[in-house]
């Protein structure tokens, strides 16, 4: 408890734009978000007061950070569980727990766990060997996709190969790995959920994330033309994982649509990307009810606030700098599109790095859709097409 406001303080591992964002809804809440960043330049520590640089793999650094949190969450999913499991050991309240968390530590223990409770999946295995490969794909057929079994982030650590060949050197690099069916992707989608300590648990519409190479550039909200069955379904089976797999805060279930239905692609556990657009496009934001989720106060109604939102990230260019004439821009930019609203997260920009997003509201996908990605394409390029 921060004995200066009476309110609890939150302590979240990670300082990069989730720990950013959801500083931005603390405040509201009358708190500051505490955060472990690695360094003072990361995003979330420009603007926290509270902020602890350490080292998220070392047990002391977390152990120094935790004293004085009420809570402690992630921004991301690296830290070593046993560390998380010794801070519960110690006394500390960590949300989601070791237990929920393995299973968006480890897409081993993902599948496996899923697999179990009858959720839908691309057929799997895990594979060591040129040999367990060839049988998986002998199954299946080629081309398959070798994932990281831990540690990948958008889309590193996912590789589709056509054939043992094309695996041998990942194979042989030592990293432990999944192997799953290529899956005949429709469109991809996701569920974003909160659940509390108590059990409450609470669900955005279900939206259509736009992917290009591995990396999620456009998300429409709702997912356009989803039939109802299919969004209650989605929905039903990310609380249902929720509940079952003991997640407490954000849960993100990205999903691939095929022609035979939704199957799991993966779980993340903090606010996600796919739920940005609810800063302006739903009564309660993801940062917001993360806080509320990982404090275990009752959570905020979900309704969207505009029968369409779509949300598109800000992706560096080739060059490692911030492009010529940014300010020049967002002015421009805010000129052009009074209605769209930019978030820049403070990153340093590298190829290919989200360094913000931008939002629009309204009736209509179409002209929605027209209007962020412009802005977007404005900003990064100078390029309005
Ligand atoms: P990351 O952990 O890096 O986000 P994902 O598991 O989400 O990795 O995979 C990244 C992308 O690779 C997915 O968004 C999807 O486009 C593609 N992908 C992943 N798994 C499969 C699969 N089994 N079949 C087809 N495409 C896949």
């Amino acid at each position: 408890m921060d004995a200066r406001t009476g309110l609890p303080v939150v302590g979240m591992v990670g300082g990069g734009q989730l720990a950013r964002m959801t500083h931005q809804a603390a405040i509201a809440l009358g708190q500051s978000l505490r955060v472990l960043a690695d360094t003072v330049d990361d995003g979330a520590a420009l603007v926290a007061s509270d902020v602890v640089v350490g080292d998220y793999r070392s047990l002391d650094d977390l152990r120094a950070f935790a004293r004085g949190c009420d809570v402690v969450t992630f921004d991301h999913e690296h830290v070593p569980n046993e560390h998380i499991r010794a801070l519960v050991a110690d006394g500390v309240v960590v949300h989601p727990g070791p237990d929920a968390l393995q299973f968006a530590q480890d897409k081993s223990a993902m599948r496996r766990r899923l697999t179990e409770l009858g959720v839908p999946c691309p057929r799997w295995a895990t594979v060591a060997s040129e040999r367990e490969l060839d049988e998986f794909a002998a199954a299946t057929g080629w081309p398959v996709v070798l994932k990281a079994s831990s540690g990948g982030y958008d889309g590193k650590g996912v590789w589709v190969v056509g054939s043992l060949a094309e695996a041998a050197e990942v194979l042989g690099s030592g990293t432990a790995l999944i192997v799953e069916e290529k899956v005949a992707i429709v469109r991809e989608l996701a569920v974003d959920v909160a659940r509390s300590p108590f059990g409450q648990g609470s669900v955005w519409p279900v939206v259509e994330t736009v992917q290009r190479d591995g990396i999620c550039v456009e998300v429409l909200a709702p997912a356009p033309d989803l039939d109802e069955d299919t969004a209650e379904e989605a929905q039903a089976l990310a609380l249902r994982i929720a509940q079952e797999l003991g997640v407490t805060g954000m849960l993100a279930v990205e999903l691939f649509e095929t022609a035979d239905g939704l199957v799991v692609n993966e779980l993340a556990m903090r606010p996600h990307n796919s739920a940005h657009w609810t800063i302006e496009g739903a009564r309660t934001s993801q940062f917001e009810q993360h806080l509320r989720a990982v404090l275990d106060y009752p959570l905020g109604a979900t309704s969207p606030t505009a029968p369409v939102t779509v949300m598109a990230n800000l992706l560096g260019g080739p060059d490692d700098v911030v492009p010529k004439g940014l300010d020049e821009r967002v002015h421009h930019l805010m000129a052009r599109w009074p209605d769209v609203k930019i978030h820049l997260y403070g990153k340093q920009f590298r190829p290919g790095r989200k360094v913000g997003h931008v939002t629009a509201l309204g009736d209509e996908l179409d002209s929605v859709r027209a209007r962020a990605r412009a802005a977007a394409d404005y900003l990064m390029n100078g390029d309005a097409r």
